[in-house]
């Protein structure tokens, strides 16, 4: 007896040790709780002795949480421990079952009781557990309820995303989530022009591509030359198509986290070094046509200055907004690369030479788009000299990507109007450069 007296108490004193506990974690949790609900819904601030504002301090961090921010915090901290309580539940249910059981088995002996008794006990188990995964199911289904996000101020973007004071209003605030970025590209906010600007230009370059290789080059080229001669433009279509690409995915997604924008970044960089080097490839192609050294030289040159940039672009310290006028200086540099066999194509053949076999001109409005755009995006003009008015239109990012893709069309144009002057005249290099060792002598 003495025994069973002693495990009853020890029994009874563990019970009392688990409610205490189970009491203590629920007192714990219940000030958030009021927190949450009370913030989720704000009429219910007057309720309360004391202003909500001042009871949640505490929980704030270092900058205010938005409602989906906060319910999503709250059941990111206390999921588990819902579902544990739920599963608790159905373990202390089970175990009284079978214990009840049990003792319809000793006591009475009587198996139709114990069959009943058993299948009980299992439908209350199989009840219990489908409850607890439904609750652990629940948070989620509640976040995504609740996540109509709003557009945010500049001052309540959290330090990593305030990239631009000047567009003051109508900041994505951070999503967390693919799919919402992803749904953010129909919304109007800082970042739409930017995504549809070179999202538009993206699908334009795809068109551009398959209408270049399925059209011929010119009327009277030779289709069997064309093939073989149209191949080298894959340099620029291709890296044409990944800089816009990339671009308008970062811009898409770089609300998502500090991690995922970090890493978008970079990728937007790579894209614009692959385009800067890509829009040389065919145009040193066709302008040393006749001259391997000089061809080969300068291809070796920009594509060793490309993984230059694009391995100086994966530096974390080269994202952060203080290096914005850096980027825009080293793109630059990049692209006045160009100068250089520009020069040398003059000295050769002279200016009005140049102009037929280099599209001089093209290649010095290029080059004014490409420099202007990036001017504008290193100064952020007109947003810096009217801050606010251009938040969500004509600010200088959705500039540059307008100038970036008007720069490519002309050299795109320039560069098959070379083409096709080299394809005229196919096969008659000899004669060329012979014509020029008789002009140099
Ligand atoms: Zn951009």
């Amino acid at each position: 007896m003495e025994s069973t007296c002693t495990s009853s108490s020890d029994e009874e004193e563990k019970d009392q040790i688990q409610n205490q506990e189970h009491q203590t974690r629920a007192r714990q949790r219940r000030p958030a709780l009021r927190v949450k609900k009370a913030v989720l819904n704000p009429r219910r601030e007057s309720e309360g002795d004391q202003p909500v504002s001042d009871r949640f301090n505490y929980e704030l961090s270092s900058r205010d949480l938005s409602p989906v921010e906060q319910v999503r915090e709250y059941f990111c901290e206390y999921k588990d421990e819902m579902v544990e309580d739920l599963e608790r539940i159905y373990q202390e249910m089970s175990s009284k079952m079978v214990d009840l059981a049990d003792v319809a088995t000793k006591n009475l002996s009587s198996s139709a009781f114990v069959q009943g008794s058993r299948s009980i006990v299992h439908r209350t188990a199989v009840a219990a557990e489908k409850s607890a995964k439904t609750a652990s199911e629940v948070p989620a289904k509640i976040i995504t309820a609740v996540k109509g996000w709003k557009l945010h101020p500049f001052e309540k973007l959290p330090n990593w995303m305030r990239d631009n004071e000047f567009l003051t209003l109508g900041h994505r605030p951070e999503l967390n989530s693919f799919t919402e970025c992803f749904k953010s590209v129909f919304r109007i906010h800082t970042e739409t022009g930017n995504i549809w600007t070179h999202f538009i230009g993206f699908i334009a370059f795809v068109v551009l591509t398959v209408l270049f290789y399925y059209k011929p080059l010119c009327e009277y080229c030779n289709a069997d030359i064309d093939i073989s001669e149209k191949l080298i433009f894959l340099y620029f279509f291709v890296s044409a198509i990944l800089c816009l690409g990339l671009s308008t995915l970062f811009h898409t997604v770089t609300c998502h986290s500090e991690h995922v924008s970090k890493i978008f970044s970079k990728l937007d960089y790579v894209g614009i070094a692959l385009l800067t080097v890509g829009s040389f490839v065919p145009w040193i192609y066709y302008g040393f046509y006749c001259q391997l050294t000089p061809k080969i030289v300068y291809l070796t040159i920009i594509s060793l200055l490309g993984i230059g940039t694009i391995i100086t672009t994966m530096m974390d310290r080269f994202n952060k907004p203080e290096f914005r006028q850096l980027r825009a200086t080293l793109f630059v540099c990049l692209g006045l690369f160009g100068l250089f066999p520009t020069v040398h194509l003059i000295l050769r053949s002279g200016w009005e030479m140049a102009l037929v076999e280099g599209e001089v001109y093209k290649l010095l409005l290029m080059a004014g788009l490409y420099i202007s755009g990036a001017v504008l995006y290193g100064l952020r003009i007109p947003e810096r000299f009217l801050p606010g008015k251009f938040d969500l239109w004509f600010q200088s990012h959705q500039i540059f990507h307008v100038l970036v893709i008007a720069a490519a069309l002309v050299h795109y144009h320039g560069m098959t109007n070379m083409a096709v002057h080299r394809l005229k005249m196919a096969g008659e290099c000899d004669i060329i450069e012979e014509a020029q060792a008789i002009q140099i002598e």
